[in-house]
Formats: C-alpha cells, structure tokens, sequence
C-alpha cells in the first residue's frame, strides 16, 4: 500500500560505499524495492562526480569510515551543494559514531533521514524508506521574522498575545493531569506566530515583564475555568528566572488564586533561565515562598545549557521537566537513554515528578514510561490548541480511545 508508493516515489539512489562487495549489494536491494536507477561511488570523491552530472538523484545512502573524503566530509560536500535529496548513513562504527554523524547532517540542514548500522537488511531499509514521511522535511524552518521593540509594543498594546495549552497525561493513571500554557502571538498580517519566533526578541528587555504579567493573568483565569470541572488539574506556565523579579510575586499571586477560586497547586510555573540569575537571593527567596504557597516549581528544560544541576541544589523545584532533544527519539539512542535514566534516578532522590516533554512516536511513549517517567507532553498526544479547543478536549474525555494508550510496561 503507501509502504510502496513511497519507496517508488524514489525513481534514482546513490551509494556511497569503499567495498566493491557492499556496493553491490545495496544495488540489489534497492532495485528489489522498486528503485529505478541505482548509481554506485567507492569512494567521496567519486560520488561528489556523479552529483555533478545526474542532477536529480533523490536518495543518497553514505558510508562513513571511508579512505581519502570520509562520510563526514561527504555530508559538509553536500551541505555546501544544498544537496536536497534524501540522505540515510549506514556505518558499521560505534552507534555514538552513527548518531553524531546523523546529528551533523541535521546541523548541516540536510534531508536525512535515517542511520542504520551495518549489515543493513531489506526489510530495516523498506521500513526507513516507508517511514520517510515522518521525518521530512528535515531542517526547514519557517522564515524568521525580525521584530523590533516597537512591534512587540504595538502588539501588547492591541492585546495579540494569547495562549495555546498542550495536554499533559499522567503514565500511572492515563488521564489528562494538566497542560502547558504556551504564548502565541496574533500577528495580523503574519497570523499565528510561536514563541520561540518572539521571545528572543523580549529577552533582556522589560516587555518580557510585561508579557509575563499578561500571560500570568490569562493563564489564571483559563486555570480558574478548567478547574471548575478539574479540581486537580495542573496549568504550567513558562517564566524566566529573571522574571521573578519582585518581592510581593508570591503574595500577589497566592491574592489571585483565591479572588478566582483555585488553588496555588493548580499551578505550576516553568522555570526557564537563558542566561546568568541576575539577583540569586531575591530569586531564591521569591522561588522558596513560592513553595511555601503551595505553587508548583517545574525546572524546564532539564539537561540543556542552562539548567545545571546548581540550579537542581539550589532551588525547590518539585518538578523536573527533561528536554525535548533527549525525548524524541530516544528509543533508539544510548546517549538519550542514559540521560533520561539519570535525570529520572536524580529526580526520584529529591523527590520530584518527572515530566517528559517531546514525545512524538509510540516507541518514544514506551521507552519513557518505561524508564519511570510520570507524566508525558508532546505531539503523540496533541499540538498545542487554542483554549476553547482545550476545554473541550478534557472535557469529552474522547483523548483516551482516541490515542489508543499503548499498554503501560512497568
Ligand atoms: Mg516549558
């Protein structure tokens, strides 16, 4: 069915490989699935020649450890060529070898899509090839907008920032526990625009104070809304270290809560830090009241740059939130798996729940749940949706049959 129309989508394939015997037999098998015309090269140098003149090869299968142009320096070759069509790796190195290699072709901005480890079957290449969909395009990126101070003025002066809310499910009860309330931008001309286009903008800049107080506000009474029916429901929110910035924070809150009628525990606010604490003590003192309040204190992002571990000691997060880039994909990446498993150990000695957020796939769902995460958030589930949609998709509680829950392996 489409398993085939897809590998035949591809009429031309190039192998890149220093054994006459693997070269043949990549030939073989890709013109057993369908492939029309299979061009061989022994070596770099040999397949960047063949490039030159068959302009319109749509699948490039690269060996790494090579003599003379290795496959590292095959892929930066195509980079510099904006080569567009479909690249897989396959390597008999390490698997850490395969991976950093795949992870440069991404950082290359090339169309990979997939690495396999030598001997490569027939059936591991078809279900790559069938698969390919997923995964492509590859490194595109909708253009990025420069916005200048003044924008982002005018736009919370009309009001254009509003929330999107991504469910968040709990392993052990398989409902929906809670939600990320995430900031998208109503751009009139440009439509609907994500935060990681406009934050950066704000950084450093006393708007992000501003946007964090209106988001705060709408995120409150979306939280007072829900928990009408959801007494225990959880809404995150993001907010940069440098955002807890006054004193009375945890007062002004906590005086919210009770005007709207929810409780501290129903939210959670995730800690972000993009650069250096600009003032460790107030953050501190404002964090640990915050606590004390009864709100919730998520450490977002955990295992990128900035979230270090001193922040782990030093401050009373209840909730550890592991980073997208170790969660997606991780079934099949020794590195991924070895920090999820200590991130999950760490958290469960401090006492805090572990959120894994970036969970696209089934394989990603199982192996987190597997290693001991307690709650999951990420397109497997649902895409962030506007808050009405929201509302009615706890409400009709549908999600359960409607994502087929896989069963929970313990
Ligand atoms: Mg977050």
């Amino acid at each position: 069915m489409s398993d085939k129309m897809t590998i035949a989508a591809f009429s031309s394939a190039l192998v890149v490989d220093d054994s006459r015997s693997i070269l043949d037999y990549f030939n073989i098998i890709l013109e057993g699935l369908g492939i029309l015309h299979v061009f061989t090269a022994i070596n770099g140098k040999k397949a960047l020649e063949i490039l030159d003149h068959e302009q319109d090869i749509e699948l490039l299968l690269c060996d790494i450890n090579m003599p003379e142009m290795d496959g590292i320096e095959v892929l930066r070759h195509l980079s510099e060529r904006n080569y567009p069509g479909k690249i897989i790796i396959i390597s008999g190195e390490h698997k850490r070898v395969i991976e950093s290699s795949a992870r440069l072709a991404e950082a290359y901005h090339l169309n990979i899509i997939g690495a396999l480890t030598k001997p490569v079957t027939m059936k591991q290449l078809r279900c790559l090839l069938a698969n390919t969909e997923h995964h492509t395009p590859a490194g595109i990126s909708p253009a990025l907008h420069e916005f200048s101070i003044a924008d982002l003025q005018q736009a919370l002066d009309n009001s254009e920032f509003i929330i999107y809310i991504q469910p968040k499910i709990d392993l052990h009860s398989q409902e929906v526990v809670g939600g990320e309330a995430l900031a998208r931008w109503q751009h009139p001309e440009l439509g609907l625009i994500g935060a990681e286009a406009f934050i950066p903008f704000l950084e450093s800049n006393e708007l992000l104070y501003r946007l964090t107080d209106l988001l705060l506000e709408q995120a409150m009474l979306i939280a007072s809304e829900i928990c009408k029916t959801e007494s225990d429901f959880k809404l995150s929110l993001n907010v940069s270290i440098n955002c807890l910035n006054r004193y009375n924070l945890p007062d002004l809150l906590l005086a919210r809560c009770l005007e709207l009628g929810i409780r501290p525990a129903n939210l959670v606010f995730e800690i972000t830090e993009t650069r250096l604490v600009k003032d460790f003590r107030k953050v501190l003192e404002i964090m640990t009241r915050m606590r004390l309040k009864g709100f919730g204190l998520s450490i977002d992002d955990f295992g990128t740059g900035y979230s270090s571990m001193e922040h782990l000691q030093n401050f009373p997060f209840d909730e550890l939130k592991i980073d997208k880039t170790f969660v997606t994909g991780a079934s099949d990446n020794a590195a991924a798996k070895a920090i999820i498993e200590s991130s999950v150990a760490l958290a469960k000695k401090l006492d805090m729940l572990v959120v894994a957020e970036g969970v696209e796939t089934r394989e990603d769902w199982q192996f987190v749940t597997r290693l001991g995460c307690d709650v999951i958030q990420g397109y497997m589930l649902a895409r962030p949706m506007p808050t009405v949609d929201f509302l009615e998709y706890i409400n009709s509680k549908t999600y359960r049959t409607e994502l087929r829950i896989p069963p929970v392996t313990s």
